[in-house]
């Protein structure tokens, strides 16, 4: 029988100071966190410690681990895909960031890009599993303990701001969308990538918001219903600019690129995926390349999110934008885009939050 078909995936997660037994085909896995809820250090962190009693577990029952680290969560998520190789990523899987904060989590669905929200359904895995960060499912719930969690983290890196909700919905009140935003400002080694479907609420509030060189503001638009919250964007003050037409469920003839800066665009994954067309993507491409913005082709989608890959027309599209201020010094004649490839492991694929 081929290697692939004897994959049995199971998964749990591991609440710090608890044992957990985790039975797979190849026999029981217990495994000890002695990580501490909340947040930890990326860098000499005791999680290192828990990786390392699943990894000896793993030599002690022959079961194949892959471990992944929620750093922000302050968990650790053990998948076992049996006969598969170790994997240990304390990196995000989402292509256009480097790590994930969740201030707030839990959320409500707006349009039809949330139809299949991965964050819904995997913190519905949760529901009432006491002591668990989402044991109250996905529900909304603000995490003011993780607030100053940016701080503390020296390496920059580009941080995606509520991964698991939407900062702007309408739960969340003003003074606490205020106080992340903040953090963002008193952390200018990184740079956070704020990402929405709440267009009205977030232009009411921008007024009363500090918007820092290092804060990149983005609406997300599935189809061309919604090429009015790119509108709402335009009028507010943020550094960078962005669209996420993903998962991109028709062509967008209606947005407007003036005034933004990236485009980030994916096909939808998951057994329910809604399908998708490479006229959609090249017209966004060709039109961002032709008004100088940014394109990051994230995924064309399928059963996983990495299933069809990522390139469009034989290229992979992994342009960044540089903020606006940065522009204005050199010549114009300066490059205008980053370019880097992520060498990601697959995990949590949270493509269709916000
Ligand atoms: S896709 Fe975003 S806005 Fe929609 S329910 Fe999920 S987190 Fe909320």
């Amino acid at each position: 029988m081929p290697r692939h078909q004897r994959t049995r995936f199971k998964s749990c997660t591991l609440v710090p100071g608890n044992r957990t037994r985790v039975d797979s085909p190849k026999g029981a896995v217990s495994i000890t966190t002695i990580t501490r809820v909340g947040w930890y250090p990326m860098r000499s962190s005791p999680d290192d410690h828990a990786v390392s009693d699943a990894r000896a577990a793993m030599r002690s029952t022959r079961a194949d681990l892959a471990v992944t680290r929620d750093t922000e969560a302050g968990l650790l998520r053990h998948d076992l895909p049996c006969g598969r190789e170790v994997a240990v990523s304390d990196r995000s899987a989402i292509e256009w960031t480097d790590a994930t904060w969740n201030p707030v989590t839990g959320c409500s669905k707006v349009s039809p890009g949330c139809a299949h929200c991965y964050a819904k359904a995997f913190a519905e895995r949760f529901r009432g599993v006491p002591g668990h960060p989402y044991e109250q499912g996905f529900d909304l719930r603000l995490w003011p303990e993780r607030l100053t969690a940016p701080l503390l983290w020296t390496k920059p890196r580009r941080v995606f701001v509520n991964s698991m909700s939407d900062l702007f919905h309408e739960g969340v009140p003003d003074d606490y969308v205020r106080q992340v935003f903040d953090v963002m400002a008193a952390a200018p080694q990184h740079q956070f990538q704020v990402l929405t479907k709440r267009h009205r609420r977030l232009e009411a509030l921008a007024a009363q918001l500090p918007w820092p060189d290092n804060v990149w503001m983005g609406v997300s638009i599935e189809n061309d219903r919604w090429v009015e919250r790119a509108d709402a964007l335009r009028r507010v003050p943020a550094a960078v600019r962005f669209v996420s037409a993903e998962p991109l469920l028709g062509p967008l003839p209606s947005l407007c690129l003036d005034g933004l800066d990236w485009l980030i665009a994916g096909g939808e994954s998951g057994h329910k995926r809604r399908p998708t067309s490479a006229d959609w993507f090249r017209d966004l491409r060709d039109r961002c390349s032709a008004a100088g913005v940014s394109f990051f082709f994230k995924q064309w989608g399928g059963r996983y999110p990495k299933a069809g890959g990522r390139e469009l027309d034989g290229e992979v599209w992994d342009e960044y934008p540089m903020p606006r201020a940065e522009l204005e010094v050199p010549e114009a004649s300066e490059p205008r885009f980053v370019r880097a490839v992520d060498g990601l492991l697959p995990e949590v694929d949270p493509s269709l939050v916000a």
